[in-house]
C-alpha cells in the first residue's frame, strides 16, 4: 500500500527527510518524548527509539509532544510557507513605485530573516522577490496599455521615470524574460506539475527564470511526454508541494484571463517568435486580432503565414494568448490545444461563459 506502507519504507523516508511523506505519517522519538513530521530537520534519532503513527492524534494519544522545530501540530510547512509568500506578494501588489517594500520590510512583515525570506520566496514561486516586483510593475504597464492610455502615461504611472529606461527594460517589463536558448534545456532544472482546470488536464512547468510551459491536453501522460520532448536534456522535477502555488495561479489565470498572470514567463524561441509572442501579450482579454493584424503589429505586414507558425510554436498556452488570433474573416482557425478550447476561452473572455 503505497510508498510509505511499512515501517522499513517509513524509516527510509525519515532518514531522507522526505517531505512527500508529511501528512501521511508521523514519527515519535521515545528518548525525547516528541513526535515529528518525516521532513523534520532535527538530528536523526536512533531507529530503536522511533515509532510510527498514522495521525498526529495517534502520536499525542501515545503521550508524545509536538516537536518545536517541525511543528507537526500546525499546518504543513509548505502551506505555512505558501501563506507567508502570498502575504508578501500582496504587499508587493498593493505598493506603488514609491512605496515598494524592500527585502528587509517584506521579511519582517512575514516574520522571518531577510536571508530566509529570499530563499523561501524563491522556493515557492520559482523567482526572486525582485523579479516578482518587476513583474507586478509590468502588469501595471500592461493594464495601463490595455486601458488605451498612451505608452508614456502608462510608463509614468508604473514608476518608470525615463522612456529610455522603459524601453531598455521592456522585455522584462512585459513579463517575458527570454532565456539564452540552450539546446533541449541542457543542464537546467525544470519543475512541473499537472492540475485539472475547466479545459481539462493542464501541465505547468518553470525554470529558474519563470514559467516555460503551459500545456493542455485530455491525456496527462501525453502532457508529460510533450514536456520531455520540448526539454529532452533538462532535469524534470515533479510533485514538489511548494510548486502547487505556481500551478494554482496559472489555473486561476486560465479560469479568469482578466486576472492576468503576475509570474514571469521564460520564453524559448527565435527572435522572431519572441517578437510575435511579445505582441500577443499586449492584446488584452476580450479582444481578437487576425493573423494579418498580428503581422502588422509585429512589423511584418506581409508575414501572416510566419506569424501563424510562431503562434503554433507557442509553448505557454493562455499566458501568451495565441487563442486571441482568428482568421481574417473572423472564423476560428486551428489551435494547438484544440479548437474547442480556443472557442471556450474566447467565449469566456467575451463574458459569455
Ligand atoms: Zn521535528
Amino acid at each position: 500500500m503505497g510508498k510509505y506502507g511499512n515501517d522499513e519504507q517509513r524509516w527510509a523516508a525519515v532518514q531522507r527527510r522526505d517531505g512527500g511523506a508529511d501528512e501521511v505519517f508521523w514519527y515519535s522519538v521515545r528518548s525525547t518524548g516528541v513526535y515529528c513530521r518525516p521532513s523534520c530537520a532535527a538530528r536523526p534519532a536512533l531507529r530503536k527509539n522511533v515509532a510510527f503513527h498514522d495521525s498526529r492524534a495517534a502520536a499525542e494519544r501515545a503521550g508524545f509532544r509536538p516537536c518545536l522545530r517541525c511543528k507537526p501540530d500546525q499546518p504543513p510547512l509548505a502551506e505555512r510557507h505558501a501563506a507567508m509568500v502570498a502575504q508578501a506578494c500582496r504587499l508587493i501588489d498593493d505598493a506603488d513605485a514609491d512605496t515598494m517594500p524592500d527585502l528587509d520590510r517584506l521579511a519582517s512583515a512575514v516574520g522571518v530573516s531577510r536571508f530566509h525570506f529570499h530563499r523561501l520566496f524563491k522556493a515557492v514561486t520559482g523567482i526572486t522577490p525582485k523579479a516578482y516586483a518587476n513583474a507586478a510593475r509590468a502588469r501595471r504597464v500592461q493594464d495601463g496599455l490595455a486601458a488605451k492610455a498612451s505608452v508614456t502615461d502608462a510608463m509614468y504611472a508604473a514608476g518608470f521615470n525615463s522612456s529610455g529606461r522603459f524601453y531598455a527594460q521592456s522585455p522584462a517589463v512585459l513579463g517575458m524574460k527570454p532565456s539564452a536558448f540552450r539546446a533541449g534545456g541542457a543542464g537546467e532544472r525544470i519543475r512541473f506539475a499537472i492540475a485539472e482546470c475547466s479545459l481539462g488536464p493542464i501541465l505547468v512547468a518553470s525554470t529558474e527564470q519563470g514559467i516555460c510551459a503551459i500545456l493542455i491536453d485530455d491525456d496527462p501522460d501525453f502532457l508529460v511526454k510533450d514536456l520531455q520532448d520540448r526539454f529532452p536534456r533538462a532535469e524534470l522535477i515533479g510533485a514538489e508541494p511548494a510548486y502547487e502555488q505556481v500551478v494554482s495561479r496559472v489555473v486561476g489565470m486560465v479560469e479568469q484571463p482578466s486576472l492576468g498572470l503576475e509570474l514571469p514567463l521564460d520564453v524559448r524561441g527565435t527572435a522572431f517568435q519572441q517578437r510575435v509572442w511579445q505582441v500577443l501579450r499586449s492584446i488584452p482579454p476580450g479582444r481578437r486580432v487576425s493573423y494579418a493584424e498580428l503581422a502588422e503589429l509585429a512589423g511584418v505586414p506581409r508575414g501572416a503565414r510566419a506569424v501563424a507558425s510562431a503562434c503554433a510554436a507557442n509553448a505557454i498556452a493562455v499566458a501568451i494568448p495565441c487563442h486571441r488570433v482568428v482568421r481574417n474573416d473572423g472564423g476560428l482557425s486551428g489551435y494547438r490545444w484544440g479548437v474547442d478550447r480556443k472557442a471556450a476561452l474566447l467565449n469566456r473572455e467575451a463574458g459569455n461563459a
